[in-house]
């Protein structure tokens, strides 16, 4: 899938080279899984990359009651 102004280099021909089916960006496998939150609400990404959030948010706020 290369539309848009970045491609993926694992995209060869529009097969993904790492989940060895056709690329499907946020995918599981897929190097943007859990690290962007996509406009399709269907994606697995959504989910991971919430989750990841509130792990963050968690992290940051043990970190600032140490100070
Ligand atoms: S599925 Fe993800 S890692 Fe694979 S080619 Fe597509 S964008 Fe790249």
């Amino acid at each position: 899938m290369n539309e848009g102004g970045w491609s993926c280099p694992h995209d060869v021909r529009g097969v993904c080279d790492i989940i060895k089916k056709e690329c499907d960006p946020g995918d599981k496998g897929c190097v943007l899984y859990g690290k962007v939150k996509f406009a399709n609400p269907q994606t697995p990404s959504n989910e991971a990359f919430e989750k990841r959030m509130e792990r963050k948010m968690k992290q940051m706020l043990e970190e600032s009651k140490k100070e």
